[in-house]
Order: C-alpha cells, then sequence, then structure tokens
C-alpha cells in the first residue's frame, strides 16, 4: 500500500490520506477515479494497463509500479500489484541513513538555519519529496538526499530527473553517499564521505567530504606556467582555472550551502559535464574568465559596502577564501547558466607558486594592437577606427580583469569592463544600422580585427 498514487493519464499525484485527494480544484476525483478502477476491474483490464501507478517511494527511484484501488472498513487504499514494488516500501531507513538526517539538521541549526526530513514539496499538480531539506539564507533551499551503500542500485535510478526537477523549482539538489561508484557518476553534485557506523555519523566529530568539493586554481598562461595552456601547445597569455580536489567538513558543507558560500558549479570538458561544488568566491571569478562581451556575467550585488551578508556561516570553510561574504543571484543553480570554460582537468597543484604578471608589467594588450590598426578607418575591413578603439579598451578591460586576485579589485574592474563593453556593443549596434549591414557580421569582423591582427 502507499498514500500517494499517480494518475498517468490525468497527470497528478493523488494524496489518499486526505479526503479531497489534495485537488480542491477537482471536486468528486475520489469517486470518479475509484469507480473507473472498479469498471476496469469488472472488464478484466490488467492493472497494469489501467491508469494509476505508485507515487511514493517507486515513483521517486523512477520505477512504474502499476497500483489499483480499494475501500477497507472505510478507508481508501493503493495497492500494488507486484510484490516486489510493495516490499520497495518495506525497507526501513538504516540506522545511517536517520544519522545522516539529524546531522544534517543539526549542522544547519547551529548555523541558525531551519529544516525538516521527509519533505514534501508541492510544485503544480505533482510534489517533490526530499530526504532533508534546509531553508537557507535568502530563500536558498537546499535538498539533501542521502545514498549509502546499505541501499541497492535501484535507488540511483531517476537521480538526473529528480535533482533536475528539484533545481527547476528552486531547490539545490545535494546528493550525498558513501559509495565510492556513486561519487564518480557525474548525474548530480556528488559529495562523499567515508563509510562509516551510524554511531559514529551522530557524534559530533569531524566528519569529512572527502571527494565533491573542488578549489579552483587561478594562474596566468605565461612562459612561467606550471600547467599546460588548456586551448594549446603554445602560451595564450590569458588566465586559467584549474580544479583540485580538498577535503571540507560535513557539517561546514551543510551551513555553507545553506549560506551560498559554497555553490555548485558544472561545466562541459569532452563529451562529460562534471559537477561538483566550489566557493563562491571561486565561482565569480570563473565567471569573470568565461564571460564575454555578449555573454556578460549576470549582476552581483556586493555585499563589502554594507557589511556581512544576513546570515553569516559559522564557520570559514577549510579552504580559506578571501573574506567576502557576497550574495549570489538567487538563480545561483548553474543548470540554467552552465560555465563552459575549458577547466583543465589536473587534480596535482603545480610545484611552485606562478607568479601573475602584475597590471604594470602585464603586456598593454592596447598599445600593442594600435600598431596593427590605422586611425581613421582601417583599409582591410573598413571599419571605423572609433569602434577598433572601443573593442581594444573593452578586451583590455576585461583582460585585466581576469588576471586580478583580489575580489573587491575585481568587483571594480568588473564594473569598468561592463562600461567599455556596453559602449562597444552600442557602437556596433548604431554602426550596422546607420550602414544597413549585418550587426553580427560587424561584431564578428570586428573581433576578428582586434583579436587576431594580422601579422
Ligand atoms: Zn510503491
Ligand atoms: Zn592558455
Amino acid at each position: 500500500m502507499a498514500n500517494v498514487v499517480w494518475h498517468k493519464n490525468f497527470r497528478i499525484l493523488l494524496d489518499l490520506t486526505r479526503d479531497d485527494l489534495d485537488h480542491p480544484e477537482f471536486p468528486g476525483l475520489w469517486d470518479l477515479i475509484y469507480a473507473t478502477d472498479r469498471f476496469y476491474g469488472r472488464r478484466g483490464v490488467p492493472v497494469s494497463e489501467r491508469d494509476l501507478q505508485c507515487g511514493g517511494v517507486c515513483r521517486d527511484m523512477g520505477v512504474e509500479a502499476p497500483m489499483h484501488l480499494r475501500m477497507r472498513g472505510g478507508r481508501r487504499e493503493a495497492v500494488h500489484e507486484r510484490r516486489e514494488d510493495e516490499e520497495r516500501h518495506s525497507v526501513p531507513m538504516s540506522d545511517e541513513h536517520k544519522a545522516y538526517q539529524e546531522r544534517i539538521l543539526r549542522a544547519a541549526q547551529e548555523g541558525g538555519f531551519g529544516g525538516d526530513s521527509e519533505v514534501r514539496t508541492r510544485v503544480g499538480r505533482t510534489w517533490i519529496q526530499t530526504d532533508t531539506l534546509i531553508e537557507g539564507a535568502d530563500g536558498r533551499r537546499i535538498g539533501w538526499e542521502v545514498q549509502l551503500s546499505t541501499i541497492d542500485e535501484r535507488g540511483l535510478r531517476g537521480v538526473r530527473a529528480r535533482a533536475g526537477k528539484a533545481a527547476k523549482n528552486g531547490i539545490t539538489p545535494a546528493w550525498h553517499t558513501d559509495r565510492l561508484a556513486y561519487a564518480q557518476r557525474n548525474d548530480t553534485h556528488w559529495t562523499r564521505s567515508d563509510r562509516l557506523p551510524a554511531h559514529v555519523i551522530a557524534r559530533n566529530g569531524d566528519l569529512r567530504i572527502v571527494s565533491g568539493f573542488r578549489v579552483l586554481d587561478f594562474w596566468h598562461c605565461d612562459t612561467g606556467a606550471l600547467y599546460p595552456c588548456p586551448h594549446g601547445v603554445r602560451r595564450c597569455g590569458k588566465a586559467h582555472a584549474t580544479a583540485k580536489p580538498r577535503d571540507v567538513l560535513f557539517d561546514d558543507m551543510v551551513r555553507q550551502t545553506a549560506a551560498g558560500t559554497i555553490v555548485p558549479i558544472q561545466f562541459r570538458a569532452g563529451k562529460t559535464v562534471h559537477r561538483y561544488w566550489v566557493t563562491n568566491v571561486d565561482r565569480d571569478r570563473l565567471e569573470d574568465l568565461d564571460s564575454d562581451d555578449t555573454r556578460l556575467p549576470p549582476e552581483r550585488e556586493d555585499t563589502h559596502a554594507t557589511g556581512a551578508s544576513r546570515n553569516r556561516p559559522t564557520c570559514q570553510p577549510a579552504t580559506a577564501p578571501p573574506t567576502a561574504q557576497d550574495s549570489p543571484p538567487p538563480d545561483d543553480f548553474p543548470a540554467t547558466r552552465p560555465l563552459l570554460t575549458a577547466l583543465p582537468l589536473q587534480p596535482a597543484a603545480p610545484a611552485a607558486e606562478t607568479t601573475p604578471p602584475t597590471l604594470e608589467t602585464a603586456p598593454p594588450a592596447l598599445t600593442q594592437r594600435e600598431a596593427h590598426t590605422p586611425q581613421a578607418t582601417d583599409t582591410t575591413t573598413g571599419l571605423p577606427s572609433e569602434l577598433i578603439t572601443l573593442q581594444q579598451a573593452a578586451d583590455a578591460a576585461h583582460l585585466k580583469l581576469q588576471q586580478l586576485d583580489d575580489h573587491s579589485e575585481r568587483n571594480l574592474q568588473r564594473q569598468v569592463w561592463l562600461q567599455a563593453a556596453e559602449a562597444t556593443q552600442a557602437a556596433v549596434t548604431h554602426y550596422a544600422r546607420t550602414k544597413r549591414l549585418n550587426r553580427y557580421e560587424v561584431e564578428a569582423r570586428l573581433r576578428r580585427l582586434v583579436r587576431h591582427p594580422a601579422p
């Protein structure tokens, strides 16, 4: 038996514990569905070909489990057709799982965040079932799902769909496991701890996340760099990021994801989409690397001037990011804004620190490029020198942004670059319109001219 039934054709979940099945908008729904099911029964229609499936654990695990309805002692009941589906409901939650749920709630509470276990969030006509849901700062909701080695692989069916649905509905999915094979999947942002008994998980002592969290090493692609350029054999002079695994305390992870100071990112490398957690400071800086005039980063609210954010995390992460505590945009789950930067996948740190060029010694892109471009109108492309100068200025501002290490300096420089980029964009639009040219082609020509000047 189960209390929640999925109606295949109506595409709604029915809550049998409620008189109106939790659908006040459809009066008489139970009578209709029960009568229909009885009618199917009398006609000898197999349960699997009728309208109803288990909407509880079975559906959560991506299993289509046919059900039929009956009345027992005046109570409405939905019955699984197959015994194996019924058994899925009776598997008791392991002590380890319960210990994790309690630990998540306790860690969150110590950080000033509330939460609850086994939460059902109404989403339109269906629900999202969350193992442990933490209510974080600024309306942020973190949906913890714990999948331990005590369950079998069937529990992993539909992970991507479930995580995606949660993310789409404002719940940042945080899946945690103690099994290596799960942690290596990249269907969601998995974190992993060592396999531990319940009494250790329940204790207050150190519980470490050993995979799933990374720090980004930002470096400059010059002759002193120890990593190879991800874009080619030669040095490109740009800034790149390399992700390095780093342990983080489980309790910190719970609090900082709620505070928004640890955030999920994803990026594509070849055919694989990699997903892991980083500090919001690293995420912001990666966006600065990844951004472009035509794909400007989202506006960020910088809380530096006004002081700390409303919900400070109670402790700094092991990675000790800079002092910034700025609030990410509410839609900080990256499914909607994938980061496409090609991160090279070296787990090892460089043997020595590479010294980034200071701003004064950095190649003065603007002057260098001016040598290639005449002042009035470029002879090969016919583009006005005003456009060329604007694009050069924007590119120089962007290069400077990518080379800055200091968080607040980057916030200022980002504004400088955004203004320069917007001015360029506006000028390109104006020029294309006046000359009745294709705007996209003008922009592409301009960039080719400025970024790849003919030798
Ligand atoms: Zn079921
Ligand atoms: Zn490079």
